[in-house]
């Protein structure tokens, strides 16, 4: 008999664990249905709130808009992340936060995180998409024990993405290219992208691709002091021998007499520019400043309405109004004396001599360029700004490069492969004069 009452408490159980399942996996389909709809919302990024029916609208609050469109704009212009959280940071302006829960949801401010500047720039939300099942739980067992993590999906992976769904900050296209920029300039993709730019003397790492295969070309070092750039189709297919190889120095140089040929000009446009972005910084910096004064402003008037309304013999509650208040004044004060400050260094933000001597930086590029400080990294970012892609082609005894730059437009240079047992055993008078500059004067 208590054999058999046991196996009905087992059964019991059994049963139970299986309503559960199942439960679990009808509410999870009805999740799933309304995540269709786009009418899944289960916590609204900063920037925007939970309108009637659950809809995602803009938050009201002009000063957390603005704080987002910075952010897009900042990207825009300079182009990484990174660049992004330090320009914020240099300029300590601070970036809207949730806290709590979505019912109980506060919002506040704080210093610019790199993360927090990433999920912004990452978040379908700000082009007005609807996205729905980007991140997929993974369990594996580790060192015996079951771990459960959260893993980010493939844009083409997401359960549901709908566009056009609610007021975006961006564009959809502008959410595309800056995941493809945030993509480039990421190094743990490898050889698929061109990457942020490494450590190392080849200058053209990372920009070749091989004109016969379409692989990408990797930068060896086979020797101290020695480059040599090589197509990477053959790790793909070991019985292949290598499409195109061909020494380094020589590549460098003729791209880099082109890059300067065409970047004198553009160097007096970036001059321009980084005077324009100098003046504007601190425009920039009021303009928040002043959006947070407002904000202050209106916490000193609830606390005074607050103080107000409370009865004066309550005496706990009123002095710890009081206490809010006097907070609110002293933040409100504060932040008067930041503009009042910011202000005061706007009545001479760049003097015309520092303009001036912008401006002869920008004309003395190919100075620059030769000058024994200016690291590889320097001229390979210059590079990447420049340049696309350069195409690499051997035919016959010749090597021939296209560079495509940015804009659009190509040119092409040519020079002659060094012949086999010309190589670097035997190197001609001319690769050890340019190897002597490179290295002794520390030029090219
Ligand atoms: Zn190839």
């Amino acid at each position: 008999m208590q054999h058999m009452a046991l196996s009905v408490l087992c059964l019991k159980g059994t049963i139970s664990e299986m309503e559960v399942a199942n439960f679990r996996e009808r509410g999870q389909a009805a999740l799933r249905q309304k995540a269709q709809r786009g009418a899944l919302v289960q916590r609204v990024a900063v920037g925007y709130l939970r309108g009637v029916d659950d809809r995602i609208e803009k938050d009201p609050d002009a000063r957390i808009q603005s704080t987002i469109d910075l952010v897009f704009r900042k990207f825009a212009e300079l182009g990484s992340v990174r660049q992004v959280y330090f320009w914020l940071d240099r300029q300590q302006i601070e970036l809207p936060v949730v806290l709590g829960t979505k019912d109980a949801r506060e919002k506040g401010w704080q210093a610019a995180r790199y993360h927090a500047v990433l999920s912004i720039l990452k978040n379908p939300v700000y082009a007005g998409a609807y996205a729905y099942g980007r991140t997929k739980t993974i369990t594996r067992l580790e060192a015996g024990q079951k771990v459960q993590r959260r893993v980010k999906r493939r844009r083409e992976d997401w359960a549901v993405l709908i566009l056009d769904h609610h007021e975006g900050y961006i564009g959809w296209d502008v959410y595309q290219s800056n995941q493809a920029m945030i993509v480039h300039n990421d190094n743990a993709n490898g050889h698929a992208v061109r990457g942020a730019v490494r450590h190392g003397e080849a200058l053209l790492a990372g920009l070749l691709r091989c004109g016969h295969c379409g692989a990408k070309m990797l930068a060896q070092y086979p020797r101290q002091r020695v480059i040599r750039y090589q197509c990477s189709g053959y790790m793909l297919n070991r019985d292949q021998s290598s499409c195109v190889m061909f020494g380094g120095l020589r590549a460098d140089c003729l791209v880099s007499e082109q890059l300067l040929r065409c970047l004198s000009p553009l160097g007096i446009d970036a001059a321009t520019a980084a005077i324009a972005a100098l003046e504007s910084a601190n425009d920039e910096r009021i303009h928040q400043k002043t959006l947070a004064l407002e904000q202050a402003r209106y916490e000193v008037a609830h606390a005074r309405r607050q103080y107000d309304v409370v009865d004066p013999s309550n005496r706990l509650v009123a002095a710890e109004l009081e206490r809010r208040w006097n907070r609110a004044l002293a933040a409100e004060a504060e932040l008067e004396a930041e503009i009042a400050a910011l202000e005061d260094g706007l009545e001479h933000p760049i003097t015309d001599a520092q303009k001036r001597e912008l401006m002869n930086f920008a004309r003395d590029i190919p100075g620059l360029w030769d000058a024994p400080d200016s690291s590889p990294e320097y001229k390979k970012r210059l590079l990447r700004i420049a340049l696309k892609e350069i195409t690499a082609t051997c035919e016959a005894e010749t090597i021939r490069l296209v560079l495509h730059w940015q804009g659009g437009d190509h040119i092409q240079v040519e020079f002659p492969k060094i012949h086999t047992g010309k190589h670097r055993y035997a190197t001609s008078h001319e690769i050890v004069e340019m190897i002597g500059e490179r290295y002794v004067k520390d030029r090219c």
